[in-house]
């Protein structure tokens, strides 16, 4: 019975000394990894000017062998750093051009919330490549952390050289690697704020915000809108565009971190540019015949444009798909021929009833040779498949219908359903989306002087 409990306390000695002895090694192993990853310069940072001194100080006690401080400018720091062997990692001057980029150094153990702008991490080619050109590298936990992150790769003469950039963060990332580097740089650049301006944008223009970076070299520079307000909307390219006239605050947000920004846009009425040209009147450069402005009794351009028939020409082949037929019933009028007419109609209506549906010499739309009237010259026009089909889809090639119906005062003409305006088709689409005529879109009146 002695016996027996004398060895079982030796087995309980025995265990509990090597016990002993692992724990004595997993502290040395500890320690002998502590001091290691001390004395290394393990990673870099990058930081702004101010931060990188008090880096400086709080660390100072960190082995590094050589490092130069220069002041570039008030908030920019040049760092170069050597390694015991005097290898320099990288200094700024050799990053990119405009990347501002500013390199600090800190061993593992410090914590990354010291360093709000960058985080980075250099690999040395020769510990990388052996005869294999592709290479894993686990990403650590930092540059994990967030969505994207970029490679470089670092010349032997210290250029920095970007070898993929937005690249997703996976733990694994795989470089193929290259004999022009000699080590390579994986960072992410986090964005500290977004800066819009203020500006002042045109009435159904697309707005293009004024967008400023800091730091400018951040990954990621893509913003959605988050507040628009009721005087912008998104189109369908997902393209800012100013719809109403008036002041309004447009909210964007970083597409990845939560920093938003905010821009006071003013939207006003594009203004027109009246251009007065061998007697021809062109708004926003658009030629223009109405009660307002009258054409030169020389402008004769003898037909209607090439640039037209061509539009009608092929407004007419989709009409026929449809089952509609078009033609030309009048085209272009020389200032004689209006003239004749005008004067007929005036002998037979008195000149207030002729001015409601003949134009006076030189004021006709016809002889312009951009407009004409299509099938019949009938109010009744209207109501037929041709009519509406017209209505429907003669902007889709650059043509409005240029005296609307309850626009009487406003175009000075009564409705006419069969005479069409050539525009062009970005004008022709912008016009029949906002239901407005010709004068109210330009702006302008469409009155007699007498
Ligand atoms: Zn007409």
């Amino acid at each position: 019975m002695k016996k027996i409990r004398r060895k079982g306390r030796l087995r309980i000695d025995r265990i509990g000394y090597a016990l002993g002895i692992i724990i004595f090694v997993i502290l040395i192993i500890n320690i002998i990894n502590y001091i290691q990853y001390n004395n290394k310069v393990y990673d870099s940072v990058i930081n702004s000017g101010a931060k990188n001194a008090l880096i400086e100080k709080k660390y100072k006690k960190l082995k590094i062998y050589d490092k130069t401080i220069k002041l570039i400018k008030s908030d920019d720091v040049s760092v170069v750093i050597k390694d015991k062997n005097s290898k320099t990692y990288l200094s700024s001057k050799n990053v990119e051009k405009n990347m501002n980029i500013n390199v600090d150094i800190y061993n593992k153990r410090l914590k990354y919330k010291n360093f709000p702008w960058t985080k980075s991490l250099f690999i040395e080619n020769k510990g990388i490549i052996r005869k294999s050109n592709k290479v894993e590298i686990n990403l650590p936990n930092y540059l994990l952390s967030n969505k994207y992150i970029d490679i470089y790769g670092v010349t032997k003469d210290d250029n920095v050289v970007p070898v993929s950039l937005k690249e997703k963060a996976k733990r694994k990332i795989k470089i193929k690697t290259d004999k022009r580097y000699v080590r390579y740089f994986i960072t992410f650049i986090k964005l500290d704020k977004i800066e819009v301006s203020d500006s002042t944008v045109n009435k159904d223009s697309i707005v293009n915000l004024n967008i400023k970076y800091i730091p400018q070299t951040a990954t990621i520079k893509d913003y959605e809108y988050t507040k628009i307000g009721n005087i912008f909307k998104i189109n369908s390219d997902g393209k800012l565009v100013a719809k109403k006239t008036g002041t309004g605050k447009v909210t964007i947000k970083h597409t990845i971190q939560n920093i938003q920004a905010t821009a006071t846009i003013k939207v006003k009425r594009e203004e027109n540019k009246v251009e007065i040209k061998n007697g021809i009147t062109y708004v926003n450069g658009i030629l223009i015949a109405n009660k307002t402005y009258a054409l030169p009794k020389t402008y004769n351009p003898g037909k209607l444009s090439d640039e037209v028939v061509e539009a009608f020409n092929k407004m007419k082949e989709a009409a026929s798909k449809d089952n509609i037929k078009l033609w030309i019933q009048s085209g272009y009028r020389s200032y004689e021929t209006q003239e004749k007419l005008y004067n007929g109609y005036v002998n037979k209506d008195g000149i207030s009833k002729a001015d409601t549906y003949s134009a006076r010499p030189g004021h006709s739309e016809h002889q312009t040779g951009l407009a004409m009237d299509l099938n019949i010259i009938d109010s009744s026009f209207a109501n037929t498949k041709e009519g509406k089909w017209i209505a429907e889809n003669c902007y889709k090639y650059g043509f409005i219908i240029r005296y609307p119906k309850g626009k009487e005062d406003i175009t000075g003409y009564m409705y006419e359903p069969w005479h069409v305006r050539y525009v062009g088709n970005d004008l022709a689409g912008k016009i029949y989306k906002s239901g407005l005529t010709l004068e109210e879109y330009l702006g302008i009146s469409s009155k007699y002087k007498d």
